[in-house]
């Protein structure tokens, strides 16, 4: 159910007012291609073979495949080499190395690798509408990084200009273990390039994908949960606001360690809950004041959609679906939602307070590190448990919200 089938997964950013054809569309992730180099015929079973189509040098004496693989399944050593993590051996047979090709290689001309002189560059890791997010590693370290690139060409609009300047600025002044970190901006002719710490891992999407119930236990939540929340709380703190949080903005490394990402929307200011105008974010991740179109403050439309992402990660589902847009906001104005039974009663508590409709009476994201499920980590010391179907404390919220 978290599979994005429809437009509604995609980012949009338009001006109140603005035409919706002139909504922002992030295709789908593209997978990694890489060409593994097998040692024997038996190692290519399955997989398709185009010798023509590989550079000579490294290939040479042996048969070649080119077969499209998750990078983050893959760990990279030294010598440029391909590891399979979970299965060593995988995905080219036992008796199979492989190699990433390097950019040189690769058809990736538009890389301007001049001004990347200090990099090899790699394959794609990431692509949205108007930049391509490139694996890189530094040549003198081997420091491994994520460049995100702008094409200067597809950015003339003025407004995604301000975002991306907003972005290198914001990004800048972000110092925290649970947000990425941007290690240099290089500006060149035809492109921008956001040099950043590489998070090697998957998203949180990817991670609950994997999971048999498609949802997180309780437990493994909160712990994930709670250092997004450090990190988002810390954005808040120095009055800067996401504007786009989602599971696909959520980074976990090898560690379980959350990095948060894309800070494409996101907008800080000199003072306390300036209000802003912007329509933006992820259909099923808005917040009833933005899809009112009203003047709204940042940190609650991020407690919103954190709060969104919390009932998705625990649940599997989104509270507020349907393929039509238009049905999903319906929803959320009137929140129409029902929470499993399965989920504890402070959680539930957790969701009602982050989902409340009025962005006044909305909890903080202070407030929210501060509460118990976050707190005890999905468990409750000392205290019998609530029993399922006691009422929950919340705040009343007015009706005319
Ligand atoms: P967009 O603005 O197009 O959504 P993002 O900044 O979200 O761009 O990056 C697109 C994708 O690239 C992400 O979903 C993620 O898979 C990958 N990505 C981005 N930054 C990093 C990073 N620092 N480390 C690893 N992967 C990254
Ligand atoms: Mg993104």
């Amino acid at each position: 159910m978290l599979k994005p089938k429809t437009r509604q997964s995609e980012t949009k950013l338009l001006q109140f007012g603005q035409k919706k054809n002139q909504t922002l569309h992030k295709p789908k992730l593209p997978s990694l291609k890489i060409l593994a180099h097998a040692n024997s015929l038996t190692d290519l079973e399955g997989f398709q073979i185009e010798p023509e189509s590989l550079p000579s040098e490294k290939c040479c004496g042996t048969q070649l495949v080119r077969r499209t693989v998750d990078l983050k399944d893959l760990f990279l050593t030294k010598s440029g080499s391909v590891k399979d993590m979970n299965s060593i051996g995988m995905p080219f047979g036992p008796k199979t190395s492989a190699f990433i090709v390097p950019a040189k290689n690769f058809d990736i001309a538009d890389v301007e690798m001049d001004v990347l002189e200090n990099y090899n560059v790699w394959s794609d890791i990431g692509r949205g509408t108007y930049a391509v997010v490139k694996f890189a590693t530094r040549k003198t370290s081997g420091q491994k990084v994520a460049i995100k690139i702008y094409e200067k060409q597809k950015i003339q609009d003025p407004m995604r200009q301000k975002s991306i300047k907003r972005e290198i600025k914001i990004l800048k002044q972000l110092k925290h273990p649970n947000i990425v970190e941007l290690i240099e901006e290089i500006s060149a002719e035809k492109n921008l390039y956001l040099v950043m710490e590489y998070v090697q891992g998957f998203s949180l999407q990817a991670h609950i994908m994997k999971q048999p119930l498609k949802r997180l236990e309780e437990p493994e939540a909160a712990e994930i949960f709670s250092q997004f929340m450090n990190g988002l709380a810390y954005c808040h703190r120095i009055n800067a606001t996401h504007r786009d949080i989602k599971l696909e903005n959520v980074l976990l490394d090898r560690t379980q360690q959350v990095k948060i990402i894309d800070f494409g929307f996101s907008t800080i200011s000199s003072v306390k809950n300036k209000k802003s105008y912007v329509y933006c974010g992820t259909p099923n991740y808005m917040a009833p004041e933005i899809i009112k179109k009203i003047d709204y403050s940042g940190p609650p439309v991020d407690i919103w959609a954190a709060g969104i992402l919390l009932f998705t990660i625990i649940t599997g589902s989104f509270p507020f679906s349907s393929t039509k847009e238009s049905k999903v906001f319906k929803k959320i104005l009137k929140k129409d939602f029902v929470i499993p039974n399965y989920v504890s009663y402070n959680c539930k508590q957790l969701i009602m307070l982050m989902l409340t409709n009025n962005p006044e009476q909305r909890i903080t994201a202070e407030q929210v590190l501060e509460h118990s499920w976050v707190k005890y980590r999905g468990k409750m010391p000392g205290k019998a448990l609530p029993h399922r179907g006691d009422s929950i404390d919340v705040p009343v919220e007015e009706d005319n919200y």
